[in-house]
């Protein structure tokens, strides 16, 4: 697309946007009286308008039908993780059998890498990204030391080369090769919190696979941000959580895949909970867990019915409106960012965007690396009414998110953001 530095330009692209009427579905915070300009759904997605009906719903048969509500409510409670499925299915490219809501996202990852990482005297290494989300670090750490590894020796964590913000994927498949025979599991973002690339899932899949190891994905920066493929591209397991890009509320209920060729593998070891075992004699507490099929078998404890509430309102307005759909303005309204950034400053002397330029290799995000006065810049576009957000040493990420955002506050930040260095 040509795109056009002006604002006409950019409201014209808003009266053209076929996605426009969903902005009025969310709350928007405000900042001096005035809705912000809110870039931060890649950290906190805004409320719909809807989640309170969805969740007076529960409160109401709650209240009329107690205990019974677990059989009789509008969404019986007994089944409620089921009504999720088919839009998780949509969002991450899977089948039903191959995705449920549960627990939140650490927890999720805990449960993939007991039964996808049980390193053996030969093949005990994990690779992954360096700087990954500090979550995701601690888990590796403690599962390796779980396991009796040295995580100096066997996490294998790679940086970008020397001058460069993003990995290579002939990097990370090269990086897969020269461990491979002492490879246990890869995993990696979807969608790396702090630079927003975008990795290949596919090829690191297949890499891993070569190599005889499994893969597995975070998706947190991920879901409801790109389209995904899991099921097509082989990924063996794959976590998430809600309240990201999937607006489901703070603390909202995670997700979790595991493939299809993993579905029948009751031998498979893992930690278990009776929400897991067979449905159909879960409540004859008898001895002998007995998963069901799917990543279902991976559940623990029944299934938390307010904070999915909080994901049902929010899941339903992603299939209205389609995740193609949304990649599709995505696109366009990250691309145009990205032109008037450089506009402002087309040889990076006071900034740098970090995150990859090929849109295959992005989402929504731009990270934008502050050569100078990063903080103070910031402070700036906060007291303008920007809700961005501040990384250490020096990065402002800015997420345009398609449900909600306009072309307009596109523009609007860039006018903000230009004074803020300037001064
Ligand atoms: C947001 C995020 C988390 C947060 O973990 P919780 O268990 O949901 O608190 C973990 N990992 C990544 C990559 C994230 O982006």
């Amino acid at each position: 697309m040509n795109f056009i530095n002006s604002l006409s330009f950019a409201r014209q692209l808003d009266r053209t946007d076929p996605l426009k009427k969903f902005r009025n579905e969310f709350l928007l915070p405000k900042v001096n009286k005035k809705p912000a300009i809110y870039f931060t759904g890649n950290s906190l997605g805004l409320q719909p308008k809807s989640t309170k009906k969805f969740i007076n719903e529960e409160l109401q048969d709650w209240a009329k039908l107690g205990v019974e509500g677990h059989v009789h409510s509008r969404r019986p409670w007994l089944y409620y993780h089921k009504f999720t499925k088919k839009a998780l299915a949509q969002l991450v490219g899977a089948k039903p059998l191959e995705v449920v809501a549960m627990n939140q996202l650490t927890v999720n990852l805990h449960l993939m890498m007991v039964s996808f990482y049980r390193p053996t005297k030969e093949r005990f290494k994990i690779i992954t990204e360096a700087g990954a989300f500090s979550s995701d670090q601690y888990a590796f750490e403690s599962q390796l030391k779980w396991h009796g590894q040295n995580p100096d020796e066997a996490l294998i964590e790679l940086k970008p080369r020397t001058g460069e913000h993003t990995l290579r994927t002939e990097d990370i498949v090269h990086a897969i090769e020269t461990h491979a025979a002492q490879l246990a599991l890869v995993i990696f973002g979807g969608v790396q919190y702090y630079t927003g690339q975008f990795f290949n899932i596919k090829k690191i899949t297949e890499a891993a696979h070569k190599a005889g190891a499994y893969a597995g994905f975070d998706l947190a920066h991920a879901v409801g941000n790109v389209p995904l493929n899991l099921h097509r591209d082989g990924a063996d397991f794959a976590v998430w959580c809600s309240y990201k890009y999937l607006n489901s509320g703070p603390g909202g209920i995670a997700g979790a895949f595991v493939h299809e060729r993993h579905a029948k593998h009751v031998d498979l070891p893992r930690f278990s909970g009776w929400w897991g075992h067979n449905e159909k004699e879960r409540f004859q507490m008898k001895k002998g867990f007995v998963p069901m099929p799917g990543v279902d078998g991976w559940q623990l404890s029944n299934f938390p019915i307010l904070s999915g509430a909080a994901h049902l309102a929010s899941l339903e307005i992603f299939q209205q409106a389609g995740i193609k759909n949304l990649r599709r303005k995505s696109i366009a309204l990250t691309g145009y960012l990205e032109f008037l950034l450089k506009e402002i400053d087309p040889h990076e002397t006071s900034f740098t965007i970090l995150t990859p330029e090929r849109v295959d290799e992005r989402g929504c995000q731009l990270s934008i690396f502050m050569n100078t006065n990063g903080k103070k810049v910031f402070n700036t576009l906060t007291k303008a009414g920007v809700i961005a957000d501040w990384r250490e040493p020096n990065v402002i990420r800015v997420a345009p998110v398609p449900l909600y955002n306009t072309f307009e506050e596109v523009f609007r930040f860039a006018e903000i953001f230009k004074k803020a260095i300037h001064r």
